[in-house]
């Protein structure tokens, strides 16, 4: 069996982020992707209208069957909405500790809508000792942290039980982006490219996931960071959008021998 990794996440309709971006992520990685649906969301590639969180019983259930069934080797959380989300998750992962979660913090999308209730922040923050590693972007690590330095936001996220920390750049100025991995509150990872223009749909999902994928995989923590940035880049590369001020959805699926536009 290819290696599975489990994702909580929900469904953008644009099909830029969630649940999609996490489906083609592993695939395209040679991995295989088991989907608990955590929210349906009500956005296209501009903006947030709303969304509906899945009921936390019945996502439980969704992940015991699928916990019991497939050999899963890792987790990746997405999308969970509320503190309510976050205790069915763990709830449903009290006989699986030994699996790595790799937790991508979503508390807005890029373009700025909310995407959770307020109780999040608090929950997530409880949970920290049991991830593997977190992926805030600088804007998560701020509000999770409530903190402005993004130094000391790390420090404050350690201090509250986080390992591992994937910091994303995305959001910071200048031309380059940086990403940061700590470990123990230590930085051991510093990676630099050249940043991108335009505003891209799904960039933080497609990343966790790929590392998510990699972890899955059985490659080290740096390993699999490295190769996740390198697919995220191409995918973003490759990216297209519809509407002149819709952000740009990530082309993660590479064309085979059948595509019509081979
Ligand atoms: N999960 C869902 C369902 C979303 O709709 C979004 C953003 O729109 C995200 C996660 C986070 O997306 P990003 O990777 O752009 O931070």
């Amino acid at each position: 069996m290819r290696p599975v990794t489990l994702c909580f996440s929900g469904l953008d309709p644009s099909g830029g982020a969630g649940l999609q971006a996490d489906i083609e992520t592993i695939a395209a990685l040679g991995g295989h992707a088991a989907v608990v649906a955590s929210a349906l969301t009500i956005q296209d590639s501009q903006r947030v209208y709303g969304f509906q969180l899945t009921d936390p019983e019945l996502m439980q259930t969704q992940a015991s069957y699928v916990l019991a069934d497939l050999p899963v080797a890792c987790i990746k959380l997405g999308m969970l909405g509320s503190a309510q989300a976050v205790a069915a998750v763990f709830k449903s992962l009290q006989s699986y500790r030994h699996l790595p979660v790799v937790m991508d913090p979503v508390l807005a999308a890029n373009s700025g809508g909310a995407l959770a209730q307020d109780d999040l922040r608090g929950a997530i923050l409880k949970v920290l000792p049991l991830l593997a590693v977190i992926t805030p972007n600088s804007l998560e690590a701020r509000a999770l942290a409530a903190c402005d330095d993004l130094d000391k936001a790390v420090a404050k996220l350690t201090a509250a039980g986080a390992t591992t920390i994937w910091l994303k750049g995305g959001h910071e100025a200048g031309d380059a982006l940086i990403n940061r991995l700590y470990c123990q509150g230590q930085l051991v990872l510093e990676t630099s490219q050249t940043r991108l223009s335009g505003e891209f749909h799904g960039s933080g999902c497609t990343l966790a996931a790929a590392l998510a994928a990699g972890l899955a995989a059985g490659m080290s923590l740096n390993q699999a960071a490295i190769k996740a940035e390198a697919f995220v880049l191409q995918a973003l590369q490759q990216a297209d959008r519809a509407h002149p001020e819709g952000q740009f959805l990530p082309r993660r699926v590479p064309l085979n021998p059948y595509s019509f536009s081979v």
